[in-house]
């Protein structure tokens, strides 16, 4: 039996299931045929009121209305139609009322509370006759009964079967109601959310669907019964249910409600789901938004919550946009992978230090949303990373890297490549087949390629992982340990892993460029990094070098390659060959010239030979400008 209870002045009356609606219907048709001697009775219901019923009752002896019949315009028009013979007046016009075999017709409509029509019943007789007005008024009486039957079934329809809660339809119903009853007034609604998808998903496998509904039962009640009349519930999801603070309610107290006695303190004790149970609060001006977004604003906040690790989020406009920002992101990478413009990658050269020479690149995906515009990497591949998004970007990367790379070989520049790749690739049974297999498909050497994988992912990562690193390297692929020093791990315990360059991140780096004490620490720190890496057989890369004085200190402490903003940016692929074919050798790259295009910065001090390759090429230096850093 529904719980529900008044929200303020709102009454609602959802309180009767459908029980016998069908055996009353069929009562109420003997009626009619016995008192106006008719030989077919139908009651025939508009689609929503028949869904209705039937999600309700199973199968009831109702017919749908079809268009254009002369039903429908009795439902439309709101009243009693009557003929007394249907092959003297054609002027319904309606083939179906011929097919039922009849010459006398009537129908009145069955009124829904709102002035709408639910349905209408309908009488007819195989020989004409006229429709007294006692007959009309018992067929409208008539009407009237089957209508409110209806009506009681259709708040029925608004019962989760397992909870008996008033479901999601109930809820948007309740919103839009108090959307009109209460205009511009504040409220607030709280969404509880028992379990993840993915667990979700989980304990389907483990135990069933059927133990499932009753812990969701058990939780449900244990809702109920710490709110009683403080908070209207809904069941609005298999594992979510929304509370609604009704009209007036002091929303501290609301929010504290939520926030102790469920989110943390005794409710949550009673929750049958092990699993994250979290929840969300989101205002609401009633009339402001419909149901549906209200619901959607307290699953974001909700989402929030999970992705800090807080059993309460709160629904924030700032944090609703990068919620929606994300899922665009997300939603729109696959069209992007097939796009012929919107993925692209840029070049940044890693240079020999002893020698200055250009010994390879790092390939750096860049990405021109249609709407968004430019979207750094930093933002789209975390949101990737650990999703099976991560393969086809992955693939989309490496062929395009590797073409590039053959294209430059066959033109006789001797360079190496590194993509980064994510965890989830490490996942890929196949993962380390597919990349020997596109290298051979391009006439590359395993050689010339690295593969950076930042150091946390390594850290987390477990044996299928370990085996694709494995056969990755004995094919003679380099393995480069990215981001060093920022996952705390130890080079005792890479070491374990089959890893040939170790990548200093850019915040030590950066820092050698600081003052006093701070870089004396910086240097310390990173000389011991170097040696380190050294002694365990690293070959050593800094990354994130923006002066000469960096360089100069790295080369004074044995680094072996050198990656930054001072020697070369990331750039498009003919910006790089106007950069390489700048390039003195051996002696790497000086200040940058001030006013050249931030792609074409590294090209300076030689930016005569890259003005003159701009110039063979067309292209003036902005033309270069879309894969800045
Ligand atoms: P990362 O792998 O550590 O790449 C180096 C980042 O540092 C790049 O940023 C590069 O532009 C920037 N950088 C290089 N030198 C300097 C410098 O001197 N100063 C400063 N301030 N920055 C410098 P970017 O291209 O924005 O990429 C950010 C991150 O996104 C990358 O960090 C990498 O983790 C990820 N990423 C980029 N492309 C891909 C890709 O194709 N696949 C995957 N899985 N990750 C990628
Ligand atoms: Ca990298
Ligand atoms: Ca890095």
């Amino acid at each position: 039996m529904n719980q529900r209870m008044d929200i303020g002045t709102t009454p609602f009356t959802h309180s009767c299931t459908s029980d016998g609606v069908t055996p009353a219907f069929e009562a109420v048709r003997s009626l009619v045929a016995g008192h106006l001697a008719v030989a077919t009775v139908e009651i025939r219901l508009t689609d929503a009121a028949w869904q209705d019923l039937c999600t309700t009752t199973g199968p009831t002896p109702t017919q749908i209305i079809l268009p254009g019949t002369a039903a429908a315009r009795v439902a439309a028009a709101g009243r009693t139609q009557h003929c007394r013979d249907l092959w003297a007046d054609p002027s319904l016009g309606d083939p179906h009322l011929a097919a039922m075999g009849g010459r006398f017709w009537a129908a009145t409509p069955l009124p829904a509370t709102d002035g709408t029509a639910l349905g209408v019943l309908e009488v007819s007789h195989p020989t004409p006759r006229d429709l007294t007005q006692a007959e009309r008024t018992h067929l409208e009486t008539c009407a009237e009964i089957i209508a409110s039957q209806l009506r009681l079934a259709r708040a029925g329809a608004g019962i989760d079967p397992v909870s008996r809660l008033p479901n999601r339809r109930c809820f948007f119903d309740d919103m839009d109601q108090l959307g009109r009853t209460h205009p511009g007034e504040p409220g607030l609604l709280a969404l509880v959310d028992l379990a993840r998808p993915d667990e979700l998903a989980r304990m389907l496998g483990i135990i069933g669907s059927h133990r499932i509904e009753t812990l969701v039962r058990e939780d449900a009640a244990a809702l109920r019964s710490t709110l009683g009349d403080r908070a209207q519930i809904y069941h609005v999801g298999t594992t979510r249910f929304a509370l609604l603070a009704p009209p007036g309610t002091d929303h501290s107290v609301f929010t504290a409600l939520i926030a102790n006695d469920l989110a943390r303190g005794a409710l949550r004790a009673q929750i049958m789901f092990s699993t994250t149970c979290t929840a969300g609060l989101a205002p609401v001006v009633f009339g402001e938004a419909t149901g549906s977004e209200l619901l959607r604003r307290a699953q974001s906040a909700v989402d929030d919550a999970r992705r800090r690790a807080v059993p309460l989020g709160l629904y924030t406009a700032e944090q609703d946009t990068a919620y929606r920002r994300a899922f665009t992101i997300l939603a729109d990478l696959p069209a992007a992978l097939v796009a012929p413009d919107q993925l692209r990658l840029a070049f940044q050269p890693r240079l020999e230090l002893a020698t200055g020479r250009c010994i390879g690149v790092e390939a750096l995906l860049r990405w021109t949303h249609p709407e968004l515009g430019d979207i750094p990497p930093g933002e789209f591949i975390p949101l990737t990373e650990r999703t099976i998004m991560a393969r086809p970007l992955t693939r989309w990367v490496l062929e395009a890297a590797l073409a590039r790379l053959a294209h430059w070989q066959r033109a006789g520049l001797d360079l190496n490549l590194s993509i980064n790749i994510s965890p989830a690739n490490l996942q890929e049974p196949d993962f380390a087949g597919y990349v020997l297999h596109t290298l051979a498909q391009h006439g590359l050497p395993a050689a010339v390629l690295e593969l950076e994988i930042t150091e946390s992912t390594l850290l987390a990562e477990n044996a299928a992982a370990l085996r694709q690193l494995t056969s990755l390297s004995d094919a003679g692929i380099r393995i480069a340990i990215d981001d060093f020093g920022t996952g705390y791990s130890s080079l005792a315990y890479l070491q374990r892993l089959p890893a040939d360059v170790v990548k200093i991140d850019q915040s030590f780096i950066r820092a050698l460029g600081e003052t006093g004490a701070s870089q004396a620490r910086h240097r310390t720190l990173v000389t011991a990094m170097i040696n380190l890496s050294h002694d365990l057989g690293y070959r050593v890369v800094a990354e994130g070098i923006e002066t000469q004085d960096i360089a100069d200190m790295l080369a004074g402490l044995g680094c072996d390659e050198v990656q930054g903003y001072h020697f070369g940016r990331p750039m498009p692929a003919s910006a790089f060959l106007i950069w390489h074919a700048g390039q003195p050798h051996p002696g790497p790259r000086t200040a940058p010239e001030p006013g050249l295009d931030p792609e074409l910065r590294g090209a300076s001090p030689h930016s005569a030979t890259a003005a003159a390759a701009l110039a063979c090429a067309g292209r003036t230096p902005r033309t270069a400008q879309n894969a800045t850093t």
